[in-house]
């Protein structure tokens, strides 16, 4: 899911949106869809954001592989059980 910077024409709020594919965004101060897309500066605000996100996927991935390990040992143990 990319992340787009919006300034709002209404009120000039400027903010990050996570967008979904058919998602309109709207303000998160006034609520207002009269959005314009900062394409220019999404370059630069987004590698901070790519970093987080990064982090976070790693910190997930981590979480993941931890899962995977025990279930691996869960079936090595039970593997070993039903071998006797
Ligand atoms: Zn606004």
């Amino acid at each position: 899911m990319p992340i787009y910077e919006y300034e709002c024409r209404g009120c000039g709020r400027r903010f990050e949106q996570l967008v979904r594919t058919g998602d309109t965004p709207a303000c998160p101060s006034c609520s207002g869809q009269d959005l314009q897309r900062l394409l220019s500066h999404t370059a630069v605000s987004t590698e901070h954001t790519r970093q987080n996100s990064f982090n976070k996927a790693r910190a997930r991935a981590k979480l993941v592989q931890r899962d995977k390990d025990v279930a691996q040992a869960e079936y090595e143990r039970k593997h070993h059980e039903e071998g006797h």
